[in-house]
């Protein structure tokens, strides 16, 4: 969708990832957008992958001089919508990108101290990170939580962000992995994996080094009051 709404401000011709640096900025933000995938699989998106992509969408254009390239039958269908209402896409186009640049710079991820080994670049670290951050395993944890426990609090110091904020903190929490992912590997994340947890206690445990367990940040903050 993206990659499209790039070749058609480019004429419907491909770009170039060694000379268009578009191709790299749409690479970085589609991967930022997928943290989880981007992290498990450094060659997804990659500015190769968006290259190709772009050359694909070009070749599907009717008036393309040459034979369409395999892109599928997602690449095809998109194109056919830009064919179709290139405003409408265009706008759509826009509306993603925006939300995309909105995600990163709003993490639902605690934004660490410059003292942390965040810093220094830890990949499993960073990956851990990244991976509490997927909007969409978030979303199933928090509605796992509502449906069997009713209420979506803080399992440290029970804050309830809609108790205290109302309809605007209704479902606003973080997910934690209770287990970083140096000790499990990568793999899926399992919802019972995943600690909801408010900005503060979260932002305790990945404060520093050695990370605090749940259970250990229970312990230093004394019983929770219901
Ligand atoms: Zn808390
Ligand atoms: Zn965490």
């Amino acid at each position: 969708m993206l990659a499209c709404d790039l070749v058609v401000a480019n004429s419907w011709h491909a770009l170039d990832r060694r000379t268009d640096d578009r191709v790299t900025r749409l690479s970085g933000l589609l991967r930022r957008m997928s943290p989880q995938r981007a992290a498990q699989d450094p060659t997804f998106r990659n500015p190769q992958g968006v290259g190709r992509k772009t050359h694909d969408i070009a070749t599907l254009h009717p008036e393309y001089p040459g034979r369409p390239t395999k892109g599928g039958r997602l690449t095809a269908d998109v194109v056919a919508a830009f064919l179709g209402d290139p405003d409408q896409m265009v706008e759509l186009a826009r509306a993603i990108r925006a939300a995309g640049s909105l995600a990163q710079d709003n993490p639902m991820l605690p934004d660490l101290d410059d003292d942390t080994t965040y810093a220094e670049g830890r990949p499993f670290e960073r990956r851990h990170l990244a991976r509490e951050r997927d909007p969409e395993v978030r979303r199933r944890k928090i509605a796992q939580v509502r449906h069997e426990v009713g209420v979506v609090r803080c399992e440290v110091c029970s804050f309830d962000f809609e108790a205290l904020y109302g309809e605007r903190g209704r479902d606003f929490i973080e997910c934690h992995h209770r287990e970083p992912l140096s000790v499990t590997g990568p793999r899926q994340t399992a919802l019972r994996d995943l600690a909801l947890l408010c900005s503060n206690c979260h932002r305790m445990i990945h404060r520093y080094r050695p990370w605090l367990t749940v259970a250990q940040l229970v312990e230093l903050v004394g019983p929770a009051s219901p």
